[in-house]
């Protein structure tokens, strides 16, 4: 049992049943011991591994996909390059250091990280020196700019409901015999869930804080335009069921134990996200699959390169890495990429075969 554990016990006696979104904030952001606060949870040693983690082509195309739209849009100064919960600033990293070969871009970037994690925050600053560390994007200074957010929304609590014969039902975390555990309750407040469609059991998931963020990225790009780029493992239909899961050291684990010790996610809703930005005014790209998006901004011309400079035993791994970014079985289908621009601006690349 951790602290974390007792702690949710207690607000639970004190408060009653919490939602799941409330029992994922607890476990994820909690001050002292909340999972995101107090650790770096990626790489071999950690929990997980992400895309810029696996290669370094993933944050250079990046970098050159976003220098390709700054050429086409006329080149403005300043651009304020935003990455949403950079991890260890290896994507940001790898995305400068391509940009430099468009003249001019370099000097005109001001790189600003939304993080939560003082342990990454502190990797953050050795990867990318000169950036800040506001607090929102409001604090950020006016001008056009970049978003990028690779694997945050999948970190932002989720409320689950369950259809019941009634109608649908909050699904909420409780204590039963000094244990964490499932029950139902009422949904609170207005929401607009689907009345048709469902069969009890069935369950569906909504992200308020992912909506949140979707108009805040949406007035930042309406007032000084620009593009959010979102990749996140996720569908792009309505209804995928119970999503809610937890992973430590590389595998799956139980997510009403160990709070605190797990990541816990749930995967990205792209259709109420995409909804959302098109109702904030923006037009939205896609989301095209991952391994279609790398193929579309050049990750083969890329590998190439480096294969040809290359000795045998990082050629097997740059192989192995376009495999693990592009591959259906891998990380190709189930991550997607989603990009919000202002209404009326140029459509960026990459976004021509729509799955
Ligand atoms: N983008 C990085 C890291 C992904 S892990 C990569 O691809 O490697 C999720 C990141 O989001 C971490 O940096 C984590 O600390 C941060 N994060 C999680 N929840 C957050 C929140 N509510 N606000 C800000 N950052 C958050």
């Amino acid at each position: 049992m951790t602290a974390l554990h007792d702690h949710i016990c207690d607000v639970i006696r004190s408060d009653g049943p919490m939602t799941v979104a409330r029992y994922m904030e607890i476990c994820l952001t909690h001050p002292e011991q909340g999972y995101y606060t107090t650790r770096d949870p990626l790489g071999a040693a950690g929990d997980f591994t992400t895309a810029p983690e696996v290669s370094q082509m993933f944050g250079e195309l990046i970098g050159l996909f976003l220098a390709d739209y700054w050429l086409g849009i006329g080149r403005p100064s300043p651009v304020h390059l935003i990455e949403l919960g950079p991890g260890r600033g290896t994507l940001m990293a790898d995305a400068l250091r391509a940009m430099k070969i468009v003249p001019d871009l370099t000097g005109a970037v001001q790189v600003h990280f939304i993080e939560v994690n003082l342990a990454l925050k502190e990797m953050q600053k050795k990867a990318v020196p000169g950036a800040s560390w506001p607090g929102s994007l409001d604090e950020i200074p006016p001008g056009f700019c970049f978003v990028v957010a690779n694997e945050f929304f999948d970190c932002l609590p989720v409320r689950q409901f369950i259809k019941t014969s009634p109608g649908w039902a909050e699904r909420m975390v409780t204590l039963e015999d000094g244990k964490l555990v499932f029950t139902q309750g009422e949904v609170a407040g207005p929401l607009a869930l689907p009345e048709a469609g469902f069969n009890p059991g069935d369950i569906i998931e909504a992200c308020p804080q992912g909506a949140f963020w979707i108009s805040a990225i949406a007035q930042r790009l309406k007032d000084f335009g620009g593009l959010a780029l979102i990749i996140d493992y996720g569908y792009g239909r309505e209804g995928a069921g119970d999503t809610f899961q937890a992973v430590k050291n590389h595998k799956p684990a139980a997510v009403l134990e160990s709070p605190g010790q797990c990541d816990l996610t749930a995967h990205v809703n792209f259709v109420e996200l995409k909804e959302k930005a098109e109702q904030n005014g923006l037009t939205a790209y896609g989301p095209v699959a991952q391994g279609i998006f790398l193929q579309n901004i050049g990750i083969e011309a890329r590998a190439g390169k480096l294969l040809d400079q290359a000795n045998k035993k990082h050629k097997k791994d740059i192989l192995s890495a376009v495999k693990r970014l592009v591959s259906k079985d891998e990380m190709g289908e189930l991550f997607k990429v989603l990009c919000l621009a202002k209404k009326g601006e140029p459509a960026p690349a990459g976004f021509d075969q729509d799955q």
